[in-house]
């Protein structure tokens, strides 16, 4: 292989790792309804967990503050007690009713959030309970996919290797220029030479090649581009 060869082929690679990892995590059409409901289903579980998290805490910071109104309300009941004047009397008074009100709506929120937390408890559990069978039996359904994945995963993995190895055999130079022209050109960075009859054309834009380019080409000693879509062109002399 000359070095020409190597990024055609390491192009051919690359793209076939992106076209197999975009299979092998498309949903096929016929299992979308099934995995989006488990889906569904996992998440409920994190949700319900993270809100249950969340309401514990805030539980316990009524809580906390309950207790400090509720010592507001002894100090306030103690001053009352000590009160010289009425002006005092009827302060300290407003002081104790203000703080009381904080009480109750204090503790109506904690009600209502103990109750939150019991109800949450109570449908986490259930859920919880039913998972592990859920997944086995969503894992059954997807039984077919997941071998056809692993095979995917063993291809990408071969692919991936030669793609390593390529790399590092192709020199530098050449190989930052194919990757800058593969980011550029929507993932294709080298194309093909297409001879029809005597007329050689790229093909992938299918501007005729020059006969001095292809001379060049044939020679494959240099980097030759397409006078057109400026794409790297490769001529595949074991074709014709
Ligand atoms: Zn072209």
């Amino acid at each position: 292989m000359n070095s020409l060869e190597q990024l055609y082929r390491l192009q051919d690679r690359i793209l076939f790792v992106r076209e197999r990892v975009r299979e092998r995590d498309t949903v096929p059409a016929d299992l979308v309804e099934v995995d989006r409901e488990y889906r569904e289903k996992v998440e409920a579980v994190a949700k319900l967990k993270t809100r249950l998290t969340e309401a514990e805490k805030e539980a316990r910071k009524a809580d906390s503050e309950l207790a400090d109104l509720k010592e507001k309300q002894k100090k306030f009941q103690t001053q009352l007690r000590s009160v010289q004047s009425s002006r005092e009397y009827s302060a300290a008074l407003n002081e104790i009713d203000a703080v009381e009100r904080v009480i109750r709506t204090t503790e109506d929120r904690l009600l209502g959030l103990e109750e939150e937390i019991e109800s949450a408890r109570g449908e986490l559990s259930t859920r919880e309970e039913s998972l592990p069978t859920e997944t086995e039996q969503h894992e059954e359904r997807l039984k077919d996919w997941r071998t056809a994945q692993r095979a995917i995963n063993e291809e990408v993995a071969a692919a991936e290797t030669e793609i390593q190895k390529l790399e590092t055999e192709i020199p530098p130079r050449d190989r930052s220029e194919f990757h800058r022209l593969l980011d550029k050109k929507r993932g294709l960075a080298i194309s093909r030479v297409i001879q029809i009859a005597n007329s050689y054309s790229c093909s992938a834009c299918h501007v005729k090649i020059r006969p001095a380019a292809l001379q060049v080409l044939k020679a494959g000693r240099e980097i030759v581009y397409c006078d057109s879509c400026k794409r790297i062109l490769y001529y595949d002399s074991h074709a014709s």
